[in-house]
């Protein structure tokens, strides 16, 4: 799309853009919300009118059935009491008693009435039975309290029974004591006998009477406490026999007119114990009523016991829809609570959803594309792509991006060519086939076209081999990938307008633009260039050859300083040889000295030998010839050390021990140090090892024979003549020092003494070359010779040698 077509669109509101989509996702997840809540509400709504059920139906059920329990369960208690109720007091009591708790329970039946089907004919059915058993308790009552009043009769009857009999038996015991008392004196014997008899069959007949009637007492009494009728029915078989045997006995007194009244008595004593009225049919009838009672109580449990069950019932079927309801609710809250999840998850998914899919994918990625991209073009790349499509506010903002970036391209075309044509260099550009699209000013003085005009290809500008290679390079960098694009930079040759060739220097590099392959061709004037270059080659050759001269100038001048340091060396040679010899000359008149008594001892030592073999002293004769044989050994040795020492040195360093050298050098002074009187002290360091130097063994000695031989010279007029050598390690280097005990060098001449042939000697004594020489040799084996220290006290050479 281009920024014109942009452009031309007009940024009018999008009809169903992001704010609508997000509006409409948002409305979503509240509407899911909204649901959400409504099923709450529903759900709580069934589990309240649940509730409500229960509090308004079962639990006053449930209350019901609780009382009625209550009041069945007490009448059940109360009843067995009215059964066996002892007192129309106590019955009367538990009758109000019961009066009550069936009124309320007839309430509490006409209340459960619509719960309960046949409760009230139930508790007609209780009335009824307690009704007839309170009339058996009174009936029972009844005979209870005529039984009493029988058996206060037959208390009564029996002290009337008591008290007739007593007399009779007095009467007849009375009647048979006068008998007996008339047969004894024997008066009216046969009436006595009579007499006697009929009051003793009187008499047994009142006793059996007594006996008999006493025991229907017993009898009856006893009847009236039986508890059962079989007891009764025993208890009358007895009682019949006894009545019996008194209406027997009573027979026998019927013609006597004592025993009326007691027969009376015992006839009413009988009313009590047989027949209607009697005192056992009383306790029997009692006992049926007490049956009748307790057969009532039986029916009464088993009414009280079905009212149980109708309460039992009623209790379950509120119980059962109890539990109906309750598992309803449960129900309800689980149903509630699944949508409630169910509502909340398709929320969360919803809100998921358009959070990923929409907002992040189609909104923040989009975002982070066009923001990048903005980035991008803020940056100068222009070329960044662009994300388009849509239609909605990023796809506005995306086109207004591309106007943008159209407009910042556009403008950075002109200012590139603004740029190009005042540049203070030759610009041009070309595209990729190497045809010019942009000439400067200053390059169209560089490459003026054939024919004029700012087309045509760059190569066509130049001179035949400048134009092939810049041919090639087109060539190579349309084959090239884009990424690795080369660059050329050329020296060649232009044209001026007016048709003169110019020298040119072109440097051509790629660039991109609008995601096109570009080439930048900059074109430098080299004319002042080229002609300072054959001016600076020129004045080049100039010096190159100056200074060939030179060099061979310096070259000879070199090979004559060699030649010189050659001769130089050789001198030095020869010097120190010259030196050697001069000190050897010094010493070989000491040499001489020093071979002369050895020498003279020798000829003594002949002599005598000779003189001791003419004698046949054989033995001491060889004696001296040993002597003779020792003395030739030490002149011998004297004479190596002179030659060894008038040799020439080796030039080549090493590793040379330094006592062995101190000591040889010491020798060729042995006797000069005796005939001076010089004290001489030696100290070497006592190590383990031998002390080594790096040197070479010959001119170390020489070194060291010069110095002990100017201590010597120093000392020979010092009033205490000493000189000491003495060498300590120390790290790498070892320093020997040769102190004389001499007058020290004066101050005039300190600088001096190592100067060749200065001396102080006199003439014949010194050569003046023995510090040179040695201040040179020290040197070759990298060391140093100095004076330590001088004064009156004497002198100290310190000579320093690296540690081997
Ligand atoms: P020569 O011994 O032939 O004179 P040297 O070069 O050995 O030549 O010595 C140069 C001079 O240095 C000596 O003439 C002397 O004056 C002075 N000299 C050297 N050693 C000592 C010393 N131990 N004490 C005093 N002066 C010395």
């Amino acid at each position: 799309m281009s920024a014109e077509a942009v452009a031309g669109q007009a940024p009018g509101p999008v009809r169903f853009g992001i704010r609508a989509r997000l509006l409409l996702a948002f409305v979503a997840v509240a509407a899911l919300s909204v649901v959400a809540c409504g099923l709450g509400w529903l759900s709580y709504d069934r589990l309240g009118g649940t509730l409500d059920e229960f509090a308004e139906s079962h639990l006053p059920a449930l209350g019901l059935a609780a009382r009625l329990a209550e009041e069945g369960g007490s009448i059940i208690a109360t009843a067995p009491i009215l059964a066996n109720a002892r007192t129309e007091q106590e019955l009367g009591a538990i009758r109000d008693a019961l009066g009550r708790r069936l009124a309320a329970l007839r309430l509490l039946a006409a209340e459960g009435e619509r719960g309960v089907p046949g409760l009230r004919p139930m508790v007609d059915a209780l009335g009824h039975n307690l009704a007839d058993i309170d009339a058996t308790v009174r009936h029972r009552l009844a005979l209870a309290r005529r039984n009493q009043e029988s058996i206060e009769r037959l208390r009564w009857l029996h002290a009337d029974f008591l008290d007739e009999i007593e007399p009779l038996v007095a009467d007849a015991r009375f009647n048979i004591q006068s008998a007996l008392g008339s047969v004894e004196t024997g008066t009216r014997s046969a009436g006595a006998v009579r007499v006697l008899r009929e009051e003793s069959r009187r008499s047994e007949a009142v006793l059996q009477i007594g006996a008999n009637g006493n025991l229907a007492v017993g009898l009856i009494a006893r009847a009236a406490t039986l508890a059962t009728t079989e007891a009764l029915d025993d208890n009358a078989g007895f009682l019949e026999e006894t009545a019996d045997r008194l209406q027997h006995d009573l027979a026998t007194l019927k013609d006597w007119a004592d025993g009326v009244s007691l027969g009376q008595v015992v006839a009413r004593l009988l009313e009590l114990a047989r027949g209607e009225g009697s005192i056992p049919e009383l306790r029997r009838a009692e006992l049926a009523a007490a049956d009748q009672g307790q057969g009532l109580l039986t029916e009464n449990r088993k009414l009280v016991a079905r009212l149980n069950g109708l309460i039992a019932q009623q209790v379950q079927s509120v119980e059962t829809t109890s539990r109906a309801a309750a598992a309803r609710s449960a129900q309800a809250i689980a149903e509630g609570r699944s949508a409630l999840l169910a509502s909340a998850l398709v929320s969360l998914l919803v809100a998921v959803l358009v959070a990923w899919l929409y907002v992040n994918r189609s909104i923040i990625s989009r975002l982070t594309r066009l923001g990048s991209a903005a980035h991008e073009i803020a940056a100068g790349n222009l070329q960044a792509d662009i994300p388009l499509g849509g239609n909605d506010e990023l796809s506005q903002m995306a086109a207004a991006l591309l106007v943008f970036r159209d407009t910042a391209i556009a403008v950075e075309e002109a200012n590139a060519q603004a740029i190009i044509d005042n540049a203070q260099a030759g610009l041009a550009t070309t595209d990729a086939d190497g045809v010019i699209e942009f000439v400067n000013p200053l390059a169209a003085a560089l490459i003026a076209a054939p024919e004029g005009g700012a087309d045509g290809r760059l190569a066509d500008r130049l001179e035949p081999a400048g134009a092939r290679r810049v041919e090639d390079f087109f060539r190579e960098a349309r084959a090239a990938p884009e990424e690795a694009a080369p660059s050329l930079s050329i020296l060649t040759a232009g044209q001026r307008p007016n048709g003169r060739p110019v020298p040119v220097q072109v440097g051509i590099r790629p660039f991109r633009r609008r995601q096109q392959q570009r080439f930048i061709v900059t074109l430098t004037d080299m004319t002042e260039r080229v002609e300072a270059q054959q001016l600076l080659e020129r004045t080049v050759a100039e010096r190159t050859a100056d200074l060939r001269t030179t060099n061979a100038r310096l070259e000879r001048s070199i090979a004559e300083h060699q030649r010189a340091e050659r001769d130089l060396r050789d001198t030095q040679a020869e010097l120190v040889q010259a030196g050697k010899l001069a000190a050897l000359g010094q010493l070989a008149a000491g040499v001489g000295h020093e071979l002369n008594q050895p020498l003279s001892a020798i000829r003594s030592y002949a002599h005598n030998g000779r003189k001791l073999i003419a004698l046949g002293r054989v033995a001491e004769a060889e004696g001296n010839l040993g002597k003779i044989a020792d003395l030739t050994a030490r002149m011998a040795n004297i004479t190596n050390h002179l030659k060894r020492f008038a040799r020439r040195p080796d030039t080549r360093l090493g590793a040379v021990e330094l006592a062995p050298v101190v000591q040889g050098a010491l020798s060729l002074f042995g006797d000069r140090l005796r005939e001076e009187s010089v004290e001489l002290a030696v100290e070497l360091p006592e190590d383990s090892a031998p002390l080594r130097v790096r040197a070479e063994e010959v001119r170390l000695e020489q070194v060291l024979v010069n110095l002990l031989s100017n201590a010597l010279d120093a000392v020979a007029h010092a009033p205490r003549r000493r000189v000491a050598i003495a060498a300590e390690a120390a790290d790498d280097t070892v320093r020997i020092t040769v102190r004389d005990s001499g007058p020290g060098i004066p101050d005039a001449v300190a600088g001096q003494v190592f100067d060749p042939f200065f001396t102080t000697k006199p003439v014949g004594a010194g050569l003046g070359l023995g510090l040179s020489i040695s201040y040179n040799i020290v040197r070759d084996f990298g060391g140093a010779l100095s004076v330590a220290e001088s004064g009156p006290g004497g002198t100290a050479f310190l000579l320093t040698l690296t540690r081997a």
